[in-house]
């Protein structure tokens, strides 16, 4: 068994299909359409015997007895297990305030289900690994990101990157292949007094891409989510 996970949908037809596909992909599922009974089960799954019980939890944010958000936030204050938001809605706001709060990634309905198990994937890798063991070394398509040696090869050839271009380079290969808002790049990058300033990333992504991507205008390695944050598109499996 791959894991278990807790699905928080009220609509009967998307939760059985999702059910149908994380089975699939070897989850065991327990199914609940509400606020409440989401509650219920999350503290019923983690008092049974740890947390352990529970590998990864997606939630609905627009659920019949209020706002997903809600749980979201409330599961983040008492356990970091690998969370994922669907909505339906083109709430951005709402969005990245739950990213922020911990949410690990979302998706907007409809959406496939490869997507939906590649960020999955993503997002149980990285919780089952604390920042220590993050990767120090990125490929992906003729490009390496040598974190221990500083530094970038693309088709063999070294490139030159500032000290800040580095740094944004190297926030999002602590999550590659998930999202990251504007609000953690800033204050991570240039520190909290900075989290409105997001002209800066959009004047330092265009000197990135124009370094790394083989076409900066169409990127593949550094995607933009627009109103949220970037993602550094998941490394190379090998
Ligand atoms: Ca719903």
């Amino acid at each position: 068994m791959a894991g278990q996970v807790l699905l928080v949908e009220d609509d009967h037809s998307l939760r059985q299909t999702l059910t149908k596909a994380l089975e699939l992909g070897g989850y065991r599922v327990v199914q609940t359409d509400s606020l409440a009974e989401g509650t219920r089960c999350f503290s019923e799954m983690i008092n049974r015997s740890g947390v352990d019980r529970l590998d990864l939890m997606i939630v609905d944010l627009g659920l019949p007895d209020g706002d997903g958000a809600t749980l979201i936030r409330w599961v983040r204050a008492q356990s970091s297990i690998p969370l994922i938001i669907i909505s339906a809605r083109y709430d951005d706001n709402s969005k990245v305030n739950l990213l922020d709060a911990g949410a690990d990634d979302y998706l907007v309905k409809p959406f496939s289900f490869t997507e939906m198990m590649a960020r999955i994937r993503v997002a149980m890798r990285h919780r089952n690994r604390d920042e220590d063991t993050a990767p120090r070394i990125y490929r992906s398509s003729g490009l390496e990101i040598d974190l221990q040696r500083h530094q970038v090869i693309k088709h063999g050839e070294r490139v030159r990157l500032t000290p800040t271009e580095f740094k944004l380079l190297e926030r999002l290969m602590l999550q590659p292949g998930q999202v990251v808002t504007h609000r953690q790049l800033l204050a991570d990058v240039w520190g909290a007094e900075f989290v409105e300033h997001t002209h800066y990333l959009r004047l330092y992504m265009a000197q990135l891409r124009n370094k790394l991507e083989e076409s900066p205008s169409q990127p593949k390695l550094l995607i933009t989510e627009p109103g949220i944050g970037y993602r550094l598109s998941d490394a190379e499996s090998s």
